[in-house]
């Protein structure tokens, strides 16, 4: 038997191959409230102004301006209390000289009226008050418009709605939101040394991590994922769960079985699916021999066995290709730069992944690895937040040296600034 000739190709290229399908998820409606990390179908245009009227942004009095000219410390100007409303009501009264409308922050500003005065510039008695500046038409008023007009794109088709979205889509009175379907994962794990997590162990086994690992990975996308029975190698049967997957599922997901041994049979299983493989070497560590196909208008994604290589082939690929079916612009993983605070003296022959630990020390981003660090590595992937990217053809990369970083979390251990 010979081993088959595969072609690296680079990272970027791989990834871009990926989002290049024409393999993307209808439009549907959802409720606002389960609405969350979707990606909107449709422009949502200003239907009316923000604020939609003339509003108080402070508790206080409402007033005409120009009954304020020449106020000072020594020629306090007296104002006669003719309304109170608070936020939600409208007063009826038109505020005429001298006059003013107690207002209470988000009410309405009267008819007549032009400014605000707060409370705290104000000295009270009864059903009057002073003050002791003068005020400009409009001071302390939040116009109407001026944050957003009628007709305004206010969110865009392909923007991943987030609680800011939510906020905007309740503003306009949006119950159900059009955005597109999510995909479907399912996943397989394969390999004959496989046992489950709850088996007890025997000679020459190991349990199932990759399987769970994925499973949570499409979770915190928010995706319905199911888990497939661990495949033995076998050819045959392994068809049979490939294309069951297939029939129930948008994306399907295997571990192992994709590299160049004798039991690894996911190149045939590919081939008698007739899937289009779209590569099946990448000029990356760990996972050189991540694959990805797609058959019937369906992602296969073929990630390594080896833990590190099956995250990392998930952050990289997997991440992208699910945003691209969502119909989102924003596709592409999070880079940072940050300095290295350890040596790591490896060389790199193919572009590099390192489990990692990104940290902002409140002058920069730094990153060390998360700890043992071979592709066969699970320890490090629980301790990383982020990926340390080095390129292909480099070697001896020291401390102080400043790095490309992939974040694969956001949430940080410590306070690490301070206003
Ligand atoms: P393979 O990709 O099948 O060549 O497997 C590469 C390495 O990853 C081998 O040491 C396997 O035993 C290990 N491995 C394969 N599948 C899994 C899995 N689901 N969980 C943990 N380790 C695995
Ligand atoms: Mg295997």
């Amino acid at each position: 038997m010979t081993v088959e000739k595969r072609n690296p190709i680079s990272v970027s290229s791989a990834i871009e191959r990926v989002v290049n399908q024409n393999i993307v998820m209808t439009q549907t409606t959802v409720a606002l409230h389960e609405s969350i990390n979707h990606i909107l179908a449709e422009d949502i245009v200003a239907t009316y102004d923000i604020p939609r009227f003339n509003k108080s942004p402070y508790d206080g009095f409402a007033i005409r301006s120009q009954d304020t000219v020449g106020a000072n410390g020594d020629h306090r100007i007296k104002f006669n209390v003719i309304d109170h409303i608070g936020a939600g009501s409208v007063s009826e009264k038109t505020v005429g000289e001298f006059e003013a409308v107690r207002i209470m922050t988000g009410a309405s500003i009267p008819e007549g009226a032009d400014a605000v005065v707060m409370l705290e510039q104000t000295v009270e008695s009864n059903q009057s008050f002073t003050l002791r500046k003068p005020f400009e038409a409009n001071e302390n008023i939040s116009l109407k418009g001026e944050e957003t007009r009628e007709g305004d794109i206010v969110l865009q088709k392909g923007q991943q709605i987030n609680p800011g979205a939510i906020a905007v889509l309740a503003t306009y009175g949006y119950g159900e939101v059009p955005v597109f379907k999510k995909p479907t994962i399912a996943v397989i794990a394969t390999g004959s040394e496989l046992l489950d997590v709850t088996d007890n162990l025997q000679a020459g086994k190991i349990r199932n991590s990759n399987g769970p690992m994925i499973v949570a990975l499409a979770q915190k996308l928010d995706l319905k994922v199911e888990s497939y029975k661990i495949q033995q190698d076998d050819l045959k049967s392994s068809i049979q769960a490939v294309k069951e997957a297939m029939s129930y599922h948008d994306i399907v997901i295997t571990t192992g079985g994709v590299s160049v041994g004798d039991f690894d049979y996911l190149p045939e299983i590919y081939a008698a699916i007739e899937a289009e493989v779209l590569f099946n070497k990448i000029a990356m560590r760990p996972g050189s021999v991540t694959t990805v196909a797609v058959a019937d208008g369906k992602y296969l994604f073929g990630l390594s066995g080896n833990p590190s290589a099956c995250f990392t082939g998930f952050e990289l690929y997997v991440k992208p290709a699910v945003q691209h079916m969502m119909g989102a612009k924003a596709i592409y993983p999070q880079v940072v730069r940050a300095t290295l605070m350890e040596d790591f003296k490896k060389p790199n022959p193919f572009t590099r992944f390192i489990r990692a630990r990104a940290t902002f020390n409140g002058k920069e981003m730094t990153v060390v690895p998360s700890g043992f660090n071979k592709s066969g590595a699970v320890v490090a992937i629980a301790h990383s937040n982020a990926m340390i990217m080095l390129p292909g053809g480099t070697r001896g990369y020291k401390k102080g040296y400043t790095v490309n970083v992939l974040l694969t979390e956001s949430q940080s251990y410590e306070m690490e600034w301070q206003l």
